[in-house]
Formats: structure tokens, sequence, C-alpha cells
């Protein structure tokens, strides 16, 4: 554990730090403020997309905070519209290029899109470009368990990561024992649900009773688990409030009590039938 907290080990050797900053939602125009107060707060993981628009601002952050570009993990994603062989490369060389960089620490497919069967040749793309070095470690985000039993058989690559909805009232008890049996590192998307889980009595009186705030709770929940969380605030002292983390545990029975709040209730789409693009 390092002073950004710490840090866990992808199936392809490389680390990843457990709690990174999400921009999902932050306008192009205050990206580059909300990154270099997260890196300057502590955080060395942002996580952006394509689709989000920011990656320009994610850049300018990084260099504005005076950190050097290794010492910050950087993950992007593609988006739905480029996925197939043709088209992910010239996506990738786009977002090294909004990122100012000539490599990412993760690239992720954003959503399997079932529908226009593509995800298995573009992850194929993926592993291309991993053995090349430009995305040094590769995964994929809201693949249920038959896409990722798909990609694996097909290319025998296991993606390091699968980012999944997660939070208190979606736990993804089957999705996260697939991952622990074959590697694969669960990373919580929304891991606040948004906010919503944070009015969950439950999670208020732990929070009373420890003197942190809920969503405090909420990512020591998600640490204690295991998955690497990335959430996201426009606000500084909210920023600096969810990385003050590392310093307090929660008891088994809080635990316990918090894993009976799961009801299988999503706040984002259905992977199975999402396909915008
Ligand atoms: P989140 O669970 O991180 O919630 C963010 C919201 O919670 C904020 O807008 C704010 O309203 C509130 N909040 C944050 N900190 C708070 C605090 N300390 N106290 C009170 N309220 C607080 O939701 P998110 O932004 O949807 O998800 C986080 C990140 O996950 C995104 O920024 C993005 O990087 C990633 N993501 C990925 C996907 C995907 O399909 N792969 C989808 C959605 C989000």
């Amino acid at each position: 554990m390092s002073d950004a907290g710490p840090r866990l080990k992808l199936n392809d050797g490389r680390e990843i730090p457990q709690l990174g900053f999400g921009v999902f939602q932050i306008r192009p125009e205050e990206t580059a403020d909300a990154v270099a107060h997260a890196l300057d707060t502590g955080y060395r993981a942002i996580d952006t997309a394509a689709a989000y628009r920011n990656e320009a601002g994610v850049a300018e952050g990084i260099a504005r905070s005076g950190l050097a570009r290794e010492d910050v993990f950087v993950t992007t994603k593609l988006w739905n519209s480029d996925q197939g062989r043709d088209h992910t490369r010239r996506a990738f060389e786009r977002s090294l290029s909004r990122l100012g960089s000539d490599y990412v620490d993760l690239y992720l497919i954003h959503w399997p899109v079932p529908s226009r069967d593509l995800y298995a040749e573009t992850w194929e793309v993926l592993c291309e470009l991993h053995e090349d070095g430009q995305a040094h470690s590769i995964g994929v985000s809201n693949f249920q368990i038959d896409h990722l039993e798909r990609i694996i058989d097909e290319s025998g690559v296991v993606p390091a990561v699968n980012q999944i909805e997660l939070h208190p009232r979606l736990a993804q008890p089957e999705l996260r024992r697939f991952h622990d049996e074959h590697e694969i590192l669960t990373e919580a998307w929304s891991p606040l649900g948004q906010g919503a889980t944070l009015q969950e009595k439950v999670i208020e009186d732990i929070a009373t009773a420890r003197e942190r705030s809920p969503a405090q709770i909420v990512l020591r929940w998600h640490l204690q688990l295991g998955n690497v969380v990335i959430p996201k605030s426009v606000t500084p002292s909210r920023i600096e409030e969810n990385f003050r983390i590392f310093d307090f545990e929660l008891e088994e029975e809080e635990m316990a009590a918090m894993g009976e709040l799961d009801e299988g209730r999503r706040t984002g789409p259905d992977p199975a039938t999402f396909a915008v693009a």
C-alpha cells in the first residue's frame, strides 16, 4: 500500500490502483479541474471513455497536476459504434491522440452489444493492441457470463478486468464468483449507485456509528469485497472524502448487513439488450 492506497494484481502481471476517479458525465470543460484535484488529493487512476467526450480534459488534468504520465493509471473504452475489426484500431488511435499518450494502461470494450455480434472479433483486436504494447492491459465492461465465456473460448485470452454496475443494491454475486474463478478483476461502476444507495438506513446507521459519511462506508464495503472502485464527483470536498477510506475497516457483521441490501436492481441499462450506437 502506498499513499495512493492499495494496488491489485491483474492477471497479466501488472497492477491497478484499487481506488480510481471516474469522469462519466463530467463536462469536457470541467474535466481538467476535477482530474487535477483528484490527482492532488492522491488518486492515481482515472476512468474515462471515448463516449464521455472528455479524454482531452483528462490529459490536461494530468499535465496540470505535474505528475509524470507513467504515475497515473489511465483507463479508456471503445464505444459501441466502433466495434469490429475495421473500426477498433482507428478508434483506439483517436483515443490515444486525445489522451496525448502513446499507450493506455487499460483499454476496455464498453458494452458487448450482443445484437451486433461484433464483440468477439473486437476482442481479438484488443489482444493485438496488448501484444503491440499500446494497451498495457485489456479488459471488458458490462460483459455477462456468456459473453465472457465466448471471448475466452475463442481467443484463449482472459480479460484482466470486467467493469460492471455494482453497488449494495446490485451486488452481482454470480458474476463476481465467475470473475474470481477466472482471475478477472471486478471493477465497480456507479459504486455509489449514483448516490442512491447513500440513503439506505443500514448504511446511514453504520456511518453515524463510525463518524464517517455514507459514501465512505459504501466505498469501504467495495474495497473489502476486493472490487476496484471509481467513484465520480466534481465537488472538491467529496472528491477528498471519497479518498479517505484506507484508515478504517468494516466488521464482518457490518459487511453482512450491507450484503442484505442486494435487490438485483440496476440503475443503468441491461447489457443483454443495450445497443446505443
Ligand atoms: P457513482 O456511483 O460514482 O455516483 C456519482 C454521484 O454520486 C455523483 O454525481 C454525486 O451525485 C454522488 N456522490 C459522489 N460522491 C459523493 C459523496 N461523497 N457524498 C454524496 N454524494 C456523492 O456513479 P457514476 O458516476 O455513474 O459511476 C462512477 C464512474 O463509473 C463513472 O464516472 C465512470 O467512470 C464509470 N461508469 C462506467 C460505466 C460503464 O458502462 N462502464 C457506466 C457508468 C459509469
